[in-house]
Order: structure tokens, then sequence, then C-alpha cells
């Protein structure tokens, strides 16, 4: 069995990720991945450190961002690959997401606080973006559910006591921020979204109307028929193809980055046009 070794797709402890900048390379250092992308939410807090061990471990690496995005209703995640990160246009908008996100922290704090399960105010005091996961986390040590799923399900997803909506960018901002900053544009995990053939369509139709480039075709959990149909949407809608494990903590059935299969054959890969691109995958 061949090994992808890009990983286009990974978070650190600056969005919702487990490990730090360093951590998160040596692991991916240790699978075997050689060019690996930073990806956190709404954040290029941890790319320096990201790029410094990465220069030490001998991984190539790629400034990344993933950014969330309205579209008709649906949170949809957007991946910007090979970024300047010191764009300013892409800075002031990721100031403004991260404002957002804390705006948004704050009202589940008071929706929490008002349902009478506590304050949890604390969440909201970390250096990095204020994720839903942090307020699941805690609401799990509070004991008021067994896991993070369960945390989601009850209190933080639509109906959800402390659901409150986020205030996201459209297609169009998040694509024209990430090719402002030279990057490209990424669909990320299209079947998360869990919508039919005919709206996953419209979605890559709004995309590519927006100026979107690739489609992440592999990431964790796909089996070979979903891969399959995701290479066939990319090339019928002229969109490259992305890799990436959209790696967050290590899980006993998920360990590390790395490990992803290969792209099919009919694929254009997201990295064909960058500078020095290596060979897909290893012997
Ligand atoms: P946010 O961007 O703050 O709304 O949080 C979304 C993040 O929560 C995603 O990027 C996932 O990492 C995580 N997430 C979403 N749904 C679930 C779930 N049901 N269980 C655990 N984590 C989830
Ligand atoms: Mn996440
Ligand atoms: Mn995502
Ligand atoms: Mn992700």
């Amino acid at each position: 069995m061949t090994k992808l070794y890009y990983d286009l797709h990974t978070h650190t402890v600056w969005s919702d990720g487990e490990l730090g900048p360093a951590s998160l390379i040596a692991h991916a250092a240790r699978a075997g991945v050689r060019v690996l992308a930073l990806t956190d939410h709404d954040t290029m807090a941890g790319i320096d450190e990201a790029a410094a061990a990465a220069q030490a471990a001998g991984i190539r690496f790629v400034p990344g961002v993933e950014l969330s995005v309205t579209w008709q209703g649906l949170t949809v995640h957007i991946v910007g690959l090979a970024l300047d990160a010191g764009d300013a246009r892409l800075c002031r908008a990721l100031e403004a997401l991260r404002e957002a996100r804390l705006r948004r922290g704050r009202a589940m704090v008071s929706a929490l606080a008002a349902a009478g399960l506590g304050d949890a105010g604390a969440v909201l005091e970390r250096d990095g973006i204020v994720s839903r996961v942090h307020i699941a986390d805690w609401l799990v040590a509070q004991g008021h559910a067994r896991d993070r799923t369960g945390a989601f399900k009850r209190f933080l997803t639509r109906g959800g006591v402390g659901y409150v909506a986020g205030e996201w960018a459209s297609l169009g901002e998040a694509v024209a921020w990430i090719h402002g900053a030279g990057g490209c544009a990424v669909l990320a995990h299209p079947t998360r979204y869990r919508l039919s053939g005919g709206r996953l369509q419209q979605l890559v139709r709004a995309f590519v109307e927006a100026g979107g480039a690739a489609l992440e075709v592999v990431t964790a959990g796909l089996d070979v028929g979903e891969i399959g149909r995701l290479a066939r949407l990319a090339q019928r809608h002229g969109l490259c193809a992305s890799a990436g494990s959209d790696f967050h903590k290590a899980l006993p059935w998920r360990l590390l980055p790395g490990g992803l299969p290969g792209l099919p054959p009919n694929c254009t890969p997201v990295w064909h046009s960058w500078p020095e691109a290596l060979p897909q995958e290893i012997g």
C-alpha cells in the first residue's frame, strides 16, 4: 500500500487541536509526513512556530488557515493553502472572525448560565480562538455530558440551550481573502455537511463561481467509493484535489497525521503548481 505523504489540513491548540505547533510537527515527522499544512480555524498564530519546527525536522511547511463561512444558512469550511501569513487584508479578516467567535462565546456562556448550567466564563480567557469545542470540554468537565459528542448533541447544536449561530464570512469573501493572500482556496471535507447529491453540486458550483480552486478529495474516514465520487465531482467542475487528515488530537483509532490514501489518478493535485513539488507517494 502506498502512503500519501502530504497532509494539508491540521489543527493545533491555537484553534481546537490538542497539540502545540512543534508537537504537531514532531508527530507528523514520525508518521512520515513530508509536506504539512497547518490550517487552524480562523487564526494563523501557530504558523511561525510550526514553520521553524518543520524546517528543523526536514518537513516542507505550507502556511494555511480554515475559514468558517455561511452558505445558504449552512456553515461550510474553506481551507486556504500556501498563504502569505502577513497579508494585511487576510489578517484584518481573521481578526474580525476571532472577534465574532468571542461575541458568540460570550452569548453561549450567558445562555448556559441562564439554563442553570453554571459559569463557563473562564473558557473565554484562552490565548487561541474560542470554539464550541472548548465549551463542550467545559460541559464534560462539569459532568453535564459524558463526552464531547454528547455535549455537542445535547447543548451546542441547533435547538440546544447553548447554541448560538456564528456570524461567519460569505463564500465570496473567504475565497477573495485567500486568493488576495496568494493562496489556493479548498472546499474542506465535502461529505461532512450531509448534503444530498444535488445540494452538494450546488455548493460546489457556488464555490467555483466564487473562484475556488480545489476540493478536499481525501480526508480521514472516507472509504474508496466516497473518495472516487469526490474525485469525479472535482474533475467535473474543473477543481484540483487536496488531501488532509483534519487532525485535531490523537485518538486510538486515528493516531497521527499521515497515512492517508493517495489521490485517485484522475485528480490534479492542488500542489501540482507549487514550486519544487514533491512526488505524491513513497513506494
Ligand atoms: P466552531 O467552529 O466553534 O463552531 O466549532 C466547530 C468544531 O467543533 C469543528 O471544527 C470540529 O472540530 C468540532 N465539532 C463539530 N461537531 C462536533 C461533534 N459533534 N463532536 C465533536 N466535535 C465536533
Ligand atoms: Mn475543528
Ligand atoms: Mn472543518
Ligand atoms: Mn479542520
